[in-house]
């Protein structure tokens, strides 16, 4: 395939998403600067602190183009603060917190953490035959969803995968297990994309 997948490099654990993308025949490419997202065909958000990102795209030059990008329809996969980073709407977000629209959802920031702090669970997901078992650390969920977007898989009610076109979003972090289904159902969408 040899499609360029970028991986944002400003905070957080880039390190099995870049084994996962290499394992299913792609490039992974660090992206740290506007002129490094310039090369790549699409691009994985990764878990981390959804604030500090935020923060660290508005220093790094990254937040416009980054929102042009997205505007363009470049496939997305965004883990845990990669989803909240993605989401329309942030509740429980810092005020200054940005995010960039490329999915139609309202995302509570540590929602399950008012509960629990992490958690491991077998999540049913559609289009997936068996369960994935999903690892959240102070995981968002989704408090409302627009109808145009598809809910892939919930916990108590909650979606914690969602896809609206080409933007794929999990509020647990689908690198940590060695399970690559989730990163093949995001690959798979990217396959219409220019090479
Ligand atoms: N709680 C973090 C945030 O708000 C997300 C945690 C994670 O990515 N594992 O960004």
């Amino acid at each position: 395939m040899g499609r360029r997948v970028g991986l944002l490099a400003l905070q957080g654990a880039i390190g099995p998403h870049a084994r996962a993308v290499d394992a299913l025949g792609c490039e992974p490419v660090e992206v740290r600067t506007p002129d490094q997202l310039a090369t790549v065909d699409s691009l994985i958000v990764p878990g981390g602190e959804s604030t500090t990102i935020s923060k660290l795209l508005d220093t790094s030059g990254l937040a416009d183009p980054l929102a042009e990008r997205l505007a363009g329809g470049m496939p997305v996969l965004g883990t845990c603060a990669g989803m909240i980073v993605l989401a329309a709407d942030v509740l429980d977000g810092r005020p200054d917190q940005r995010s960039f629209a490329a999915i139609d959802i309202t995302v509570r920031r540590n929602a399950f953490g008012r509960q629990v702090d992490s958690f491991e669970v077998d999540l049913d997901v559609e289009t997936l035959d068996g369960p994935f078992h999903a690892v959240f650390i102070r995981a968002p969920f989704v408090e409302s969803v627009d109808p145009a977007v598809e809910v892939l898989a919930s916990v108590d009610g909650h979606p914690v995968l969602c896809r609206q076109g080409a933007t794929l979003v999990s509020a647990f972090h689908p690198e940590l297990t060695g399970d690559l289904r989730i990163h093949q159902m995001f690959l798979a969408g990217t396959a219409d994309q220019p090479a």
